[in-house]
């Protein structure tokens, strides 16, 4: 279906056509070759894109890491802060509650104050309750005596954060040991008539420096808005 003229031409141009040929076909080749090296530079064109985007993905994947690495790191801080902040507030609470005062002895009423009587000094507070009636550490502390001991019968000393000694005598029963620290509101043991007693009651003593030298407790406890009786 060539049209006449260029038919007339391949006719006329026997070897031409031959010269076309080979032209066409060294065309053709170097299409060929130009093909394949497209195809090469695409292909390595494909590759380095390829290439590329893994590094870039690997990159964004270790930037991520990082950024894991770096948020967890945070949040285990934020988690350490709040822990720490946690356990400060537990201790100013504990160290608000421990330097609480509370009273003695939550019933009973006052049968003898401070001071002479029979002919010598008594050296603190009688309330009496009836036996089995508890009775409380006053603030935190340590117990320094839990004894029968002459006179005072079962007797608790314990000694409060403040350096305040606190002496309990008479008991039916003593709760803690020496050595045993207490908080505000334990109970000690129980109100009696052991040791020199007429009639179950505890006997109260305030020693503020902790030797043998007893005060008033009355004021003491009522400063320390504590007052038993
Ligand atoms: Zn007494």
């Amino acid at each position: 279906m060539l049209p006449t003229s260029a038919a007339v031409a391949l006719v006329v141009t026997a070897t031409g056509a031959t010269v076309a040929e080979s032209s066409s076909a060294l065309t053709f080749d170097l299409t060929g070759q130009q093909t394949a090296l497209a195809r090469t530079e695409q292909a390595a064109d494909e590759a380095t894109t390829t290439d590329l985007a893994q590094r870039r993905q690997a990159s964004a994947m270790q930037t991520a890491a990082l950024a894991g690495r770096v948020e967890a790191k945070q949040r285990a801080a934020r988690s350490a802060a709040r822990k720490a902040a946690a356990e400060a507030a537990a201790r100013a609470k504990a160290e608000r509650e421990g330097k609480r005062w509370v009273k003695a002895i939550r019933t009973g009423t006052l049968t003898s104050g401070f001071g002479p009587r029979w002919g010598k000094t008594h050296d603190g507070l009688d309330i009496g309750a009836p036996t089995g009636t508890p009775i409380y550490a006053m603030s935190k502390g340590t117990v320094i005596l839990s004894a029968n001991v002459f006179s005072f019968g079962n007797k608790v000393e314990i000694r409060y954060w403040d350096g305040t000694v606190s002496w309990y005598g008479h008991m039916s029963r003593r709760d803690v040991a020496v050595g045993d620290t207490v908080m505000p509101g334990d109970q000690v043991g129980l109100v009696g008539n052991t040791g020199h007693s007429f009639g179950s009651h505890l006997h109260l003593e305030i020693h503020p420096t902790g030797g043998d030298n007893p005060i008033n407790p009355a004021p003491w406890l009522k400063r320390h808005n504590i007052m038993v009786g």
